[in-house]
């Protein structure tokens, strides 16, 4: 197993820059997620570390080996891809034994391995079957059991997840992440999903128009976003913004004032100033009494333990999304006072989304 460095990769298609400048390491056995929107950068940057493309300028690492012009073939890294690319004419123990078969191993070894790796993703009743007998879900533990064979120093997934329907997205998905807690690979996980993100990640790298913006751990990246982006993209429903102006001691939202939190006062904001307050629909509670912030009630959504209400502030088309518990149960055209919980108000500049 290796770590996996990039330092200054850039990436230009003509004059199309798909990454701009990103250096990151991850270290041996970890499992980090690349997300973002899509065009972000993501699949270029797992295809450059897999060889299909090569940096416009930068270095690449896997291990202490600088791989900029190692071949594909010759990087031992295994790639999974959503659309499986599983050889039709095969069975499942042949799509599994390909890789070995062609590196000449011998054919017992290459039996024993096969016979492993359809235990760990339970394809040993498959092992005869072509891919075209085989559901989309049992299709991807395959594609995913000719990369494990391989024993790959570094895994690179992209979207492996995304032709799946919901409930086998979701089994799938704690697959992966106990196969990994076995196997420990390096992986590098491309998805545009923040759920996938969020759940399996050790490291979450989110990138938007071919620029990291933020790296951390998936509770880091949640509760402490770097800018308004981060904070909008993870999260769902994703964490309201509200525009605001400084009036001097206190915002003003859309004609309603919300006094300046006393952990703001250190703030040097200047009056007149434009700011998106962002808050997460958990962190507004609906209060019995008069409050800050009246909004008018539009859809109601019971989920069971929880419930999500989506209302707007009156006199503008200012919305927002409250999570309150499941028991409480607004109508549309209800008026509710709330309080925000102001330990996890964010401040942001309303020009360029950094956190203030
Ligand atoms: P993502 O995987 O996040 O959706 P990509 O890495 O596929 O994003 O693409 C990043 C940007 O680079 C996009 O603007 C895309 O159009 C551009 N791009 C990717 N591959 C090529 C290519 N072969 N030729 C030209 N532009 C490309």
């Amino acid at each position: 197993m290796a770590n996996v460095r990039l330092e200054n990769i850039k990436r230009r298609f003509n004059n199309v820059t798909a990454i701009e400048d990103i250096t990151f390491e991850i270290p041996d056995g970890e499992f980090w997620v690349l997300v973002g929107p899509s065009g972000c950068g993501k699949s270029t940057i797992l295809r450059t570390i897999a060889g299909l493309e090569n940096a416009t300028s930068g270095n690449l690492y896997i291990g202490e080996t600088l791989v900029n012009n190692v071949p594909a073939r010759q990087r031992d890294v295994a790639m999974v891809f959503q659309n499986y690319a599983l050889y039709p004419h095969m069975s499942v123990g042949e799509n599994i034994a390909f890789g070995m078969k062609m590196r000449k191993m011998e054919p017992r070894v290459i039996q024993q391995r096969v016979a492993e790796v359809a235990a760990s993703l339970s394809l040993e009743h498959l092992l005869d079957r072509k891919p075209k007998q085989l559901s989309g879900g049992q299709q991807q533990r395959v594609a995913l059991g000719r990369a494990i064979a391989r024993q790959a120093q570094v895994f690179l997934l992209d979207e492996p997840l995304s032709n799946l329907d919901a409930q086998l997205r979701d089994d799938t998905r704690a697959e992966l992440k106990q196969l990994h807690q076995n196997l420990r690979n390096t992986t590098v996980y491309v998805t545009h999903d923040q759920v996938e993100a969020m759940t399996l990640a050790d490291k979450i790298v989110v990138l938007s128009q071919g620029n990291i913006q933020q790296i951390g751990d998936p509770q880091t990246i949640y509760n402490h976003p770097a800018n308004r982006m981060v904070a909008t993209f993870i999260g769902n429903p994703p964490m309201n913004i509200l525009p605001a102006k400084f009036t001097g001691g206190a915002f003003d939202i859309s004609g309603q004032t919300l006094p300046l939190p006393a952990s703001m006062k250190k703030f040097n904001f200047s009056t007149a100033q434009q700011l998106d307050l962002g808050i997460r629909p958990e962190h507004i509670n609906i209060s019995p009494e008069p409050s800050a912030l009246t909004v008018d009630v539009k859809v109601v959504e019971p989920l069971g333990r929880e419930t999500l209400i989506r209302a707007t502030i009156p006199g503008s088309l200012q919305t927002l999304s409250i999570q309150a518990p499941g028991n409480i149960r607004p109508h549309p055209g209800d008026k509710l006072n709330l309080n925000l919980d102001l330990d996890y108000l964010f401040v942001f500049d309303a020009t360029t989304g950094k956190k203030l």
